[in-house]
């Protein structure tokens, strides 16, 4: 058992010390898709973002590293194990978290 986990406190996606550091007040965290795809909550859903998952399944990506967090992991274990990591410095998601912030106040 190596799998990393990040801090998490009360069972709070938004609260997530990510393994590299980070956290929603530095780089900010990400609402993802299971593919770690940032999603958009309305409609219509801008170019190279996902939509709002049907069946509310979501993850917690993280800009910086890419690791991957299953936000209903951490709702019923209070624990955050990173789910998978994803390529932020190019390809889809890379570009997706550049639209992301673009829309971003
Ligand atoms: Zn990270």
């Amino acid at each position: 058992m190596d799998a990393e986990t990040a801090d998490v406190v009360g069972h709070d996606v938004t609260t997530i010390t990510c393994v590299c550091g980070n956290t929603v007040s530095q780089d900010g965290l990400i609402q993802a898709n299971s593919e770690g795809v940032p999603v958009y909550a309305a409609s219509p859903v801008p170019e190279g973002l996902a939509a709002w998952p049907e069946d509310e399944d979501l993850y917690t990506l993280c800009p910086r590293c890419g690791r991957v967090y299953r936000d209903a992991v951490i709702e019923e274990t209070g624990t955050a194990p990173v789910a998978f990591r994803v390529d932020v410095t190019t390809g889809t998601v890379a570009e997706a978290i550049q639209v992301h912030w673009d829309l971003s106040p």
